[in-house]
């Protein structure tokens, strides 16, 4: 999830979505942006991370200040222990820059960078800024492992990059530029290499006419694709409820099966489909919860769970009618991604990675494009099949 950069309309966050979709800004400019535990648990990493850099590089802290402020953040109700591994990888790995680097680069941490010479009111706020000679470094934390993202053409970062072009330009002579995104938890650290003048070209005859559209306040330009799923208007934008009626473009005289150039078709299109439907049905839950109404649509009770009223009591009562109380607790073991989930990956690196081996995932279906090797079947093709079929059930 990308992080928010309150205020500017036109943010290195949201760059994605507004360069492809440059109507999405007049479009959202009134829906307000929703927040999720998702979003709360990205901003407390961040937040660590900034801590960890602040203390390795930028301020020095006695063990009791750091803990004082460790110790606050790891009191928040969205805090995970696995944060600190994470945090840790990020630290490491500019702590692994700078060091290869010949004297002590300049270090800047959640710098605000502004690229307004080319984006009307557009600044953001670099997680981690380096600089050595003529050479610029921009790292970005990204603690969620929904999507991994790739640092290659990576408006954000480039926008980033070229905030710091334009801000440090008379006190160094950037040449060359390296981005990183380090998301632990999706695919690691993604880098990406460029020079300054492919930087710039990409400003003027991109970024600036991307930018000349998505501030226009009339425009009515709209592009549905990925970056949807950031945008505030995902769930009203009738562009994106187009991808609605393009399933059902099979009526006519066609043959009564679908081709498999058809379930190509259809396959292409339902993951988009449904991740509208999910922010359609959180638009309308919210709606009916904060009073208002959806025609022909009401929320009702979910399915409950009993619970115990006092636990210890009715353990009592049932010892007292003879069970034994063997059969009232369970013990088993946690599996392998929860114990590294309670003791940080570093931990549970150092003690359990002798006794973990990695099974081969279930074969699923990915478009050509995706990044992952093709499935190279270790079992029969009976035994996969029936695999599928009992997932299916
Ligand atoms: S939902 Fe998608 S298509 Fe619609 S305005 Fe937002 S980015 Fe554009």
């Amino acid at each position: 999830m990308p992080t928010p950069e309150t205020h500017a309309v036109l943010s290195a966050s949201s760059a994605e979505r507004w360069m492809h979709c440059p109507g999405s800004v007049a479009l959202s400019k009134d829906i307000p942006e929703s927040s999720s535990d998702y979003a709360e648990e990205g901003r407390l990493a961040h937040a660590l991370a900034e801590l960890k850099l602040r203390k390795k590089f930028l301020e020095p802290m006695s063990p009791r200040a750091f803990n004082t402020r460790y110790n606050k953040l790891a009191r928040d109700n969205h805090w995970q222990p696995e944060m600190d591994a994470c945090t840790d990888e990020y630290v490491d790995y500019i702590t692994d820059i700078a060091n290869s680097l010949s004297t002590r680069p300049f270090i800047a941490v959640e710098q605000r960078v502004d690229f307004s010479d080319f984006v009307p009111g557009g600044f953001g706020t670099a997680d981690c800024i380096l600089i050595h000679e003529n050479t610029l470094y921009v790292n970005d934390y990204k603690h969620g492992k929904g999507v991994p993202v790739s640092a290659e053409n990576n408006p954000q970062m480039m926008l980033y990059a070229l905030g710091a072009v334009l801000n440090y330009r008379l006190l160094c002579n950037i040449q060359s530029i390296h981005t990183a995104i380090i998301q632990p938890r999706a695919g690691g650290i993604k880098e990406s290499n460029f020079s300054r003048d492919e930087l710039m070209d990409w400003a003027v005859f991109t970024v600036r006419l991307a930018a000349e559209k998505a501030a226009d306040p009339d425009c009515d330009e709209f592009h549905s694709g990925d970056w949807c799923r950031f945008c505030p208007a995902k769930a009203l934008c009738r562009e994106r409820s187009g991808i609605v009626s393009a399933m059902d473009n099979f009526g006519g005289r066609l043959p009564p099966l679908l081709s498999d150039d058809e379930v190509a078709n259809v396959l292409s299109k339902l993951d988009p489909l449904i991740r509208y439907g999910e922010a359609v049905k959180a638009y309308a839950q919210n709606k009916i919860l904060s009073g208002g109404e959806i025609p022909g649509w009401k929320l009702v009770e979910g399915r409950g769970n009993r619970v115990w009223t006092d636990q210890t009591a009715a353990f009592e009562a049932i010892k007292a009618a003879g069970i034994e109380e063997a059969l009232l607790y369970e013990r088993k073991p946690l599996t392998a991604p929860a114990l590294e989930k309670a003791l940080g990956k570093k931990v549970f690196a150092e003690v359990a990675t002798p006794y973990i081996t990695k099974q081969p995932g279930k074969p699923t279906l990915a478009p050509l494009e995706d990044p992952r090797e093709p499935y190279n079947p270790r079992f029969s093709a009976a035994e996969d099949f029936q695999n599928i079929k009992e997932d299916a059930k």
